[in-house]
């Protein structure tokens, strides 16, 4: 694994922060902030909605701090355990140490909080008996996906940490303030994964993930993000990947029967910021939001133990022997016409090209437009019947392709405007 270049010129910058975080609980590192400021302070601002759903404020261009891990990876994923020498060390975390063959539950907070209160959110952690890479699960970092807080709480209750090589990290919740609200955002309505690795002196999002990410992500050898389709649409399980990255194809390949999406990760994702900083990471989602949908749930869990097994950090965990072969490529289908929208598919299905998709009928004269599939593929993502304007992206795609994706290509700009893209849907790009 290689460290980006610029990491060296800001390690300092991120030493003085953990030994911040690592001090406690203390206010000490707190800045006094401007009762004028209202917290517009990003630049290019708008709050032209990309869909209709969204109140979303668009993220855009923040002065990131370059992505810092706390050590470095040499050594290929696949091989973190086997190249694994000595006796397991406690795992330094949260101001805590935790010796080999334990659990601790830990808390992370964020400096900088919109109420002057500190909101905590749980960390649970078990550092295994023998030594291994560091495998972080993280959800909810859009508050009303809850689908991966079980996932977690059902993964880490399984592990056994006589029996572990490495240590788990969860986070269930960590966007705790869009938690409790049941909402996707931060109370500023700016989406969490649009400012990560963050910034310590930026806007609210930025400090947040900042903190979270010097605090938490850093200690991550590989990172799943756990999420759920948005604004009424559901997922079907999946990893979305960038297959070019050999440790993010090991992930893919151990999470066992599950769709694998290639997708350049937009800037701004804990997915991206993580890769960035030698932290192979894919995000897992499944489902929708603000459900708790058990199969969803199970297939997840099943894919994360079955990743545990495979690079061999708990044997015989959970063993999934059929692998999904195919990549994907994908695209959306959008709504030409307004009206309701019921679908003639589900997740999961097969569909040719020119096969009905959903149709939308005018609910006050009555004519009724086709939703038709312009690609062969599989529904991988698709919004639930619901009333939907022209350009509504309904139904997600998944073309099958042969081959892994190879070559340089830039990552996806979350904020693009519609139309840029027409694979860019709001709040659907993690
Ligand atoms: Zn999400």
């Amino acid at each position: 694994m290689t460290i980006h270049p610029l990491k060296k010129t800001l390690i300092l910058l991120a030493a003085g922060a953990w030994l911040a975080g690592a001090g406690g609980w203390s206010v000490a590192g707190e800045v006094a902030v401007d009762p004028a400021d209202n917290g517009t302070d990003i630049r290019d601002d708008t709050t032209e909605d990309a869909d209709s759903r969204s109140g979303e404020v668009a993220a855009a261009v923040e002065e990131f701090v370059e992505a810092v891990p706390s050590h470095s990876h040499d050594v290929p994923l696949a091989e973190a355990v086997t190249s694994a020498e000595g006796i397991a060390e406690p795992l330094e975390l949260l101001g805590a140490e935790i010796p080999p063959g334990t659990s601790m539950r830990l808390s992370w907070s964020a400096t900088e909080l919109f109420e002057g209160v500190p909101v905590s959110t749980p960390v649970l952690a078990i550092n295994g008996a023998l030594p291994g890479p560091n495998l972080c699960l993280t959800a909810a970092v859009h508050g009303d996906e809850l689908n991966g807080v079980e996932m977690v709480r059902r993964v880490l209750h399984d592990i056994n940490p006589d029996k572990l090589s490495g240590a788990i990290i969860g986070v269930p919740i960590v966007n705790v303030q869009g938690f409790r609200r049941g909402s996707r955002y931060l109370p500023d309505r700016r989406d969490l994964n649009r400012y990560f690795p963050g910034n310590p002196t930026g806007s609210a999002a930025a400090r947040i993930a900042h903190s979270f990410f010097i605090n938490v992500v850093a200690h991550c050898d590989a990172l799943i993000d756990l999420h759920t389709g948005s604004f009424e649409r559901a997922n079907l399980p999946q990893i979305r990947a960038d297959l070019r990255n050999p440790d993010v194809v090991t992930l893919t390949q151990g999470l066992g029967g599950m769709v694998i999406l290639h997708s350049t990760p937009a800037i701004g994702t804990l997915r991206y910021a993580a890769t960035q900083a030698g932290i192979p990471a894919v995000t897992l989602e499944a489902g929708g939001p603000s459900v708790l949908e058990l199969n969803e749930v199970k297939h997840g869990v099943k894919g994360i133990e079955t990743l545990i097994s495979a690079i061999g950090m708990q044997r015989k965990l959970r063993l999934w022997s059929d692998p999904e072969p195919v990549y994907y490529r994908s695209s959306w289908v959008r709504a030409d016409s307004g009206g309701i929208l019921l679908a003639d598919v589900s997740l999961g299905s097969t569909v040719r090209e020119g096969d009905l998709l959903g149709t939308i009928t005018d609910p006050m004269s009555n004519a009724r437009s086709e939703v038709r599939s312009p690609y062969s593929g599989r529904i991988i993502g698709m919004a639930r019947n619901q009333v939907v304007m022209p350009g509504f992206a309904a139904f997600h795609v998944g073309i099958a392709t042969v081959e892994a994706p190879v070559g340089e290509t830039e990552p996806s700009v979350a904020q693009k405007k519609d139309g840029d893209s027409e694979d860019y849907v709001d709040g659907m790009s993690e």
